[in-house]
């Protein structure tokens, strides 16, 4: 965990609440989150700023800056994230209709939080080409 970071943040909350529910409002309003998943490995949380019916951030509980920093040794970790948002977007009824997965990189990737997420966005059909 990291200070400054927003995302650790709101996984310590997550994981000291045990709650699977929208954190209370005791919490510092920053570390706010509506919490869809958590376990040992990953959490996942309604993005603030929704783009889709369904847009949801995957992090790992490490922190892990980006893409840019992953290491061999979190192979393991980055299959389970994935193998979770399957699951999410099941469990958000978007499956069938299908979905997209985004995890940007670094400045010229769009990426804004550095705290490796891979984003759920579903529920609507996403324009192409991106970019
Ligand atoms: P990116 O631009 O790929 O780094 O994505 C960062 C995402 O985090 C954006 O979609 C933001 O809307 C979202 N975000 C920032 N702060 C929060 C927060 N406190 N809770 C949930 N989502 C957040
Ligand atoms: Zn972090």
């Amino acid at each position: 965990m990291t200070d400054s970071c927003i995302f650790c943040k709101i996984i310590s909350t997550a994981a000291s609440t045990g709650s699977a529910e929208r954190l209370n409002t005791s919490i510092s309003e920053e570390a706010k989150a509506s919490i869809v998943y958590r376990d040992e490995q990953v959490t996942a949380f309604r993005d603030i700023h929704p783009v889709a019916p369904t847009h949801i951030l995957i992090v790992p509980n490490k922190h892990i800056e980006s893409v840019g920093t992953l290491e061999v040794e979190d192979e393991q970790l980055m299959g389970h994230l994935f193998t979770v948002a399957r699951k999410l977007a099941e469990e958000d009824g978007i499956s069938k209709g299908g979905y997209r997965l985004v995890t940007n990189t670094g400045p010229n990737g769009g990426q804004t939080l550095f705290h490796l997420h891979v984003h759920l966005i579903g529920g609507q059909r996403m324009r192409y080409p991106m970019g």
